[in-house]
C-alpha cells in the first residue's frame, strides 16, 4: 500500500468574530487561516488538496461587485508569496509537477489558486460541481462560489467523482461507511462530508511513519467544535448549503475522532492545528 508525506501549510488568513464559529463565543475578531496541503506520493507525485487564496481572489475582491461583498464578510489577508504556488516552490516542488488537485468544495478561498496548478487534473464530487456550475452575480455568491476563479480550461481537466466510483470502507473508517479510494492503492480515500457546501468531501491520507490524517476541509472549522459538537452561530447557518448535513457530517468526524484518536483531523481553518502543524508551536 502506497504512503505519503502530507505538509500542511497556509495562503494567509480571514477575519471573523469569534462567536461565528462556536456559539456563544466572544465578538471579538479572530483571523482564520486558509489552509491547504501538498500530498507528495511516492508514484504520482506532488497532489494537492485545496489550494487556499491566491491572485484570482484578490483580483475579483478589487474589481467584481460579488468579490467586493465577499470580501466583506471575510476580510482577506494574503500576498503572492503566500499563495499556493510560491509556498509549493519554496519546498522544492514546481507547481507544473502537480499532478493532481483535490478540491474540498468551491468556495472561494479552496480553488483560488487552481490556475497556478496547470497540469493539474482537478478531483472533485459531482454534487459539489453540480450546485455551482453555471451560477453568476448573487445566485453564485449566495453559495460563495465566485466563477472567475474557475480556470479556462476547468472541463479539460475536471474529473468529478461520481456515483459508480463510490465503494463499502473498512472498520478502520469507521463510522464511515462508503468512500472512494482515489489512486486505487488506498493512500487517498475521499469520504462526503456535506453540509457547509454540497458535495463537500474530507480526505484520509495514510502517511508514511506518522498516524493517518484526515482532512476535513470546512466540515468544522476549529478541532473544539467536532470534540466538543459545538455548531457555528445563527448568521453562519445562512450561508451554510443544509444546516441538518452540516449537523450530521460534524457529528461523524466526533465519532470517527473518539474510536480513532490517533488519526490527526484537519479542519483548514482550525488557528490551534494551524499554530501546532504550520508554524510548529508546541501547545499545552
Ligand atoms: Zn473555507
Amino acid at each position: 500500500m502506497s504512503e505519503c508525506r502530507l505538509t500542511l501549510l497556509d495562503t494567509g488568513y480571514c477575519v471573523h468574530p469569534e462567536h461565528v464559529v462556536l456559539r456563544n463565543r466572544r465578538l471579538k475578531p479572530m483571523r482564520f487561516p486558509a489552509m491547504f496541503a501538498v500530498i507528495e506520493h511516492p508514484e504520482r507525485g506532488p497532489i494537492l488538496f485545496d489550494t487556499g487564496y491566491a491572485q484570482p481572489y484578490l483580483d475579483a475582491a478589487s474589481s467584481t461587485w460579488t468579490g467586493r461583498i465577499y470580501n466583506a464578510v471575510t476580510p482577506v489577508t494574503s500576498s503572492p508569496p503566500e499563495f499556493a504556488a510560491a509556498k509549493c516552490r519554496a519546498m522544492g516542488v514546481d507547481p507544473a509537477d502537480v499532478s493532481l488537485v483535490i478540491a474540498s468544495h468551491f468556495h472561494a478561498d479552496h480553488v483560488a489558486g487552481l490556475c497556478d496548478f496547470p497540469r493539474a487534473e482537478i478531483m472533485f464530487l459531482e454534487s459539489a460541481w453540480k450546485r455551482v456550475a453555471g451560477l453568476k452575480g448573487l445566485r453564485a455568491l449566495r453559495q460563495g462560489f465566485l466563477p472567475s476563479l474557475i480556470p479556462s480550461d476547468f472541463q479539460e481537466r475536471a474529473c468529478p467523482i461520481e456515483g459508480e466510483a463510490w465503494s463499502a470502507l473498512g472498520s478502520e473508517f469507521g463510522p464511515f461507511q462508503r468512500g472512494v479510494d482515489l489512486l486505487g492503492d488506498g493512500s487517498l480515500v475521499a469520504v462526503a462530508l456535506p453540509g457547509h457546501a454540497a458535495g463537500q468531501l474530507g480526505l484520509f491520507v495514510r502517511r508514511r511513519d506518522q498516524p493517518d490524517a484526515f482532512l476535513v476541509a470546512d466540515a468544522c472549522w476549529t478541532a473544539r467544535s467536532f470534540k466538543e459538537g459545538i455548531m457555528p452561530s445563527r448568521i453562519t447557518r445562512l450561508l451554510f448549503d443544509d444546516m441538518d448535513a452540516y449537523r450530521f457530517s460534524l457529528g461523524l468526524i466526533g465519532a470517527f475522532h473518539k474510536l480513532h484518536p490517533d488519526v490527526e483531523v484537519i479542519p483548514s481553518h482550525c488557528g490551534e492545528t494551524h499554530r501546532r502543524l504550520v508554524l510548529g508551536e508546541a501547545l499545552p
